[in-house]
């Protein structure tokens, strides 16, 4: 629909042209034309931030210069004030894709350039003056570096990891702390300060031992064919490459990209953020001359590094989470989407993007192949490869030979330790003792932090909710607080009900902290080790406890999806989901898919060596056949089951939907709004004669979020584009309100 459109602007910035169009970071759709000064004639390029006087009182806002313009009537328009860049942040090629992601998501070309450019680029980029900290390390050593708070000491660390001078908000960043520290050791005289303009030094490389590819079995090898046809003929084309864990995908990849190194062009591989370990990143650095590696821990000044060095052409092979999509490469040849099925390939703020699709319209503007891998693909992916438009590539096979690992669904319901509220049932506990008596490893999973999950009154029978969200506590016993998991609301856990005021309250279910305590009690001679969002908050702390696990120091892993997925370990014997009716149960078109796909992940970590393993799945329904598939490891069966319930659903893949989502202080204020926006788009629709059905507007399922009462309506049409072009014609005349503000979710993955 976009490809061909042309900018209704010329690109180049001829020494004659008068106007720069300029987009700003609002919500809104258009383009201002400004009056270039001659100073800057000739110049200034598309793609370079300029100041710009705003509005009614001429505030200077920051845009983003898109490109040139002759208007007739130069009259009336205002000059630039300021241009902030010295060479422009990104090529045509990058602007067209943010000009797509404004029509593709329903929000403004300048939101969408705001959000592939990264902090430290828009940082680095400008003319301005920087204050730089260095360690002083005479004071340093008059003071005494144990003498430092902790704080403190973190400040000094993270100087001496960088081997560079670091402005405040990197040690920050890195530090995980806030200015004090830096302030309190620049007045000690330990840090020293130097004012400069932000430069970048290359990055410090650990030498990484080359290691050869392997020769591919011949399922990869027809695999590697299949995707370097279109490589070869270089035309886009998107292929879904199905194969179970462990199965060689990633090898495929390499081998593919090896092809595209060779065209002297560099590829993109996009994994999850979680499975950005050392282990998936030593993997490509062991394989190819130049890696650059985007993930989210990294600094400003590093992304800004890494930015630049990818611009330069000297970069192979850009790994990264979702936003390295947007890697600003030279000549792209492949992007790789690993793990497609992910939900973290969603941004969940504007502009709400999902990384596969970005990549299928950067991969069909740049003409080139798009691969997208998974174990258990997204019925959107399986179901365009089941029509045609994609190619879907099987692997039925695990490299090594060694079959999948058995299933089986355990039912808890007549189980009297899970019903008196244990999470380790009977045949889990057997279980897990045969393993690590046998010398094995074992993983629990657990979809649930915190101690307990819900919080209730006996005497009332009502949880005891937090005052700002319409959810219940969390108690998190290590931390003596009762939790709020939305917002930041913490109290003491109360002793009486607040509501009717009886000293009754009750503590129910069970979340990864009471997991913890029931296995050190009933395995006391074991190790167990926790991991959660709540033990894993610092800097490497993950990769230290992957590593515990790895060397065998500990023999029993429990934690949260931060262990379902990529983990390889061949020691692990068992697996065990302590609760998989948690996702099941969820108000969520995708419930029953995203149960498949976790038994499924969790279950590739066992059986990983010729010592075998199985895998228990607790569950009150064992019935339901997201389960029953799982346990057969029947995708395909699955898939067909479930879509056909989408189709009678009328859910996607076959409809396409955006949800608006409305909020406000005041509820009545909230649905008044919502009535009278959802009012427009009904009649507009009924007006164009676009198919598209609006359903609500109702709560949404968590009606209270941060003191926010919340609703929302959906837009529902079989083509997303019929909803873009509704969007787009109501877009001037929906109703403002200032006490209720709305986000547009297309192709929402949360209900
Ligand atoms: P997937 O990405 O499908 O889960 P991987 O690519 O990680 O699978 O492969 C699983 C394991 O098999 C890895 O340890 C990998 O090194 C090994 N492997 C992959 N392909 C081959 C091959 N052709 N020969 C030998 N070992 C292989
Ligand atoms: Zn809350």
């Amino acid at each position: 629909l976009f490809d061909d459109d042309p900018l209704p602007w010329e690109l180049a910035a001829e020494e004659d042209v008068e106007c720069a169009e300029v987009v700003f970071n609002r919500p809104m759709e258009q383009a201002f034309s400004y009056l270039v000064p001659e100073a800057w004639r000739g110049k200034l390029r598309a793609g370079q931030r300029v100041r710009c006087p705003f509005g009614r009182g001429n505030r200077p806002l920051t845009g983003y210069c898109v490109g040139f313009s002759r208007p007739k009537n130069t009259g009336k328009l205002k000059s630039l004030l300021e241009v902030i860049d010295r060479e422009p942040l990104l090529n045509q090629h990058m602007l067209d894709l943010t000009q797509w992601i404004g029509e593709r998501y329903l929000c403004s070309w300048g939101q969408a350039l705001n959000t592939i450019i990264p902090a430290g680029v828009k940082n680095y980029a400008g003319t301005r003056m920087r204050t730089y900290f260095s360690i002083d390390e005479e004071a340093l050593a008059r003071v005494g570096e144990t003498n430092l708070p902790t704080k403190q000491a973190a400040v000094i660390a993270a100087l001496r990891a960088a081997k560079e001078p670091l402005q405040s908000k990197e040690i920050e960043q890195s530090a995980d702390c806030g200015s004090g520290p830096v302030n309190g050791l620049k007045n000690k005289g330990i840090l020293r300060v130097t004012r400069r303009r932000a430069a970048t030094s290359p990055p410090s490389t650990d030498a990484v031992e080359r290691e050869q590819d392997l020769t591919l079995n011949p399922e990869q090898l027809t695999a590697l064919e299949k995707i370097l046809q279109p490589l070869r003929s270089q035309k886009h084309e998107t292929l879904l490459l199905h194969g179970v864990t462990g199965s060689g995908k990633t090898e495929v990849y390499i081998q593919a990209i090896r092809e595209v190194v060779s065209y002297g062009r560099q590829a993109i591989v996009l994994v999850p953020e979680i499975s950005l370990t050392p282990q998936t990143i030593r993997r490509f650095e062991s394989r190819f001359d130049s890696v650059a590696v985007l993930h989210s821990h990294l600094t400003d000044a590093e992304r800004h590094r890494q930015w630049k060095l990818i611009s330069s052409g000297n970069v192979q092979v850009v790994v990264g989470a979702r936003s390295a999509v947007f890697a600003p490469t030279t000549h792209l040849g492949l992007i790789v989407i690993d793990e497609e099925h992910e939900t973290t390939f969603k941004q969940e703020t504007t502009p709400r993007y999902h990384a596969r699709e970005v990549a299928r319209q950067r991969a069909k503007m740049a003409g080139i192949p798009l691969i997208l891998g998974s174990a258990t693909p997204t019925l959107e992916s399986y179901a365009r490869a089941r029509r045609g438009i994609d190619q879907l590539i099987t692997l039925k096979k695990r490299v090594s030979d060694l079959p999948l690992p058995p299933v089986s669904a355990v039912d808890v319901r007549n189980d009297p330790r899970c019903v008196s509220g244990s999470g380790i049932g009977r045949a889990i506990q057997t279980a897990i003792r045969a393993a690590v008596e046998d010398g094995g490893q074992v993983i629990l999973f657990l979809n649930v932090r915190g101690h307990s999950p819900v919080l209730w009154c006996k005497a009332c029978g009502e949880g005891i909710k937090c005052p700002n969200c319409d959810i219940t506590l969390t108690w998190h016993k290590d931390r003596h607080l009762a939790m709020c998991h939305t917002c930041e609301f913490a109290i003491d856990p109360p002793k009486t009900c607040p509501r009717c005021g009886h000293a009754a309250v009750r503590y129910f279910g069970i979340g990864t902290q009471r997991l913890e305590e029931e296995v050190a009690a009933k395995f006391p001679r074991y190790k167990c080790l926790r991991m959660d969002s709540d033990t894993m908050r610092k800097r490497g702390s993950y990769e230290t406890a992957l590593d515990a696990f790895r060397k065998g120091e500990v023999q029993i892993l429990l934690g949260t999806q931060m262990i379902a997925k990529g983990l390889d370990f061949p020691n692990v014997t068992l697996v065990g989901v302590i609760d998989a009716d948690t996702i099941l149960h969820q108000p969520d078109i995708r419930a029953a898919e995203r149960t498949f796909q976790l038994i499924a992940q969790v279950a590739g970590r066992a059986g990983r060596s010729s010592k075998g393993g199985r895998v228990l799945v607790q569950t009150s329904s064992p019935d339901e056949p997201a389960i029953q598939f799982a346990t057969a490891h029947d995708y395909v069966g699955f898939v067909h089951a479930e879509i056909q319930h989408r189709r009678e659903m009328q859910a996607p893949p076959f409809w396409h939907l955006a949800r608006v989502i409305l909020r406000g202080l005041i509820d009545d204020e909230v649905v008044e709004f919502s009535n009278s926006m959802a009012t427009v788009l009904r009649k507009a629709a009924e007006e164009s004669d676009l198919p598209v059905r609006l359903l609500g507007p109702a709560p949404a399922p968590i009606m209270k979020l941060n003191k926010f009462y919340r609703h929302h309506f959906q837009l529902a049409a079989e083509q997303a584009e019929t909803i873009q072009k509704l969007w787009r014609s109501v877009a001037t005349k929906l109703p403002k309100s200032s006490n209720v503000e709305y986000v547009v979710d297309v192709d929402p993955l949360n209900m």
